[in-house]
């Protein structure tokens, strides 16, 4: 039990040890909204790997995570931002675009043509891959 503290205690700062880093790529915006001035936070896209891996993590706000977390509460005019964010050159930002776009494209024509468009990395189709 105390084991299984202390790792998750170990994962928990090797996580925040990317923040600076995050800071710098994000320039203190939503990587996906790209809002500013409100709180940010890590973002690691699943499935989670037991070591927390810098290239799997995003620097994104709180209605942003909200509705990556509950796909229920998906406004899907927010996510316009991905008209941006999917030509992102960060690979796992154009991952989650891709994934997100998946789901809206169900209901909204405007995402179905902008998947049409793009055409990822072999790396990036394996982590978009739900
Ligand atoms: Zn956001």
């Amino acid at each position: 039990m105390a084991k299984g503290l202390d790792k998750n205690r170990e994962r928990k700062s090797l996580l925040s040890s990317f923040g600076k880093n995050l800071v710098r790529r994000s320039g203190s915006s939503c990587e996906l909204c790209n809002s500013k001035g409100t709180a940010l936070g890590i973002y690691e896209i699943p499935p989670v790997p037991k070591e927390p891996d810098y290239d799997r993590c995003l620097f994104i706000c709180d209605d942003c995570r909200t509705q990556l977390n509950n796909t229920s509460k998906i406004q899907a005019d927010h996510w316009r931002c991905l008209n941006n964010t999917v030509w992102s050159e960060t690979a796992v930002i154009q991952a989650l675009s891709i994934r997100m776009l998946r789901i809206i494209a169900s209901d909204h024509n405007w995402a179905e043509e902008l998947l049409d468009q793009v055409y990822p990395d072999p790396e990036v189709e394996e982590m978009a891959h739900i």
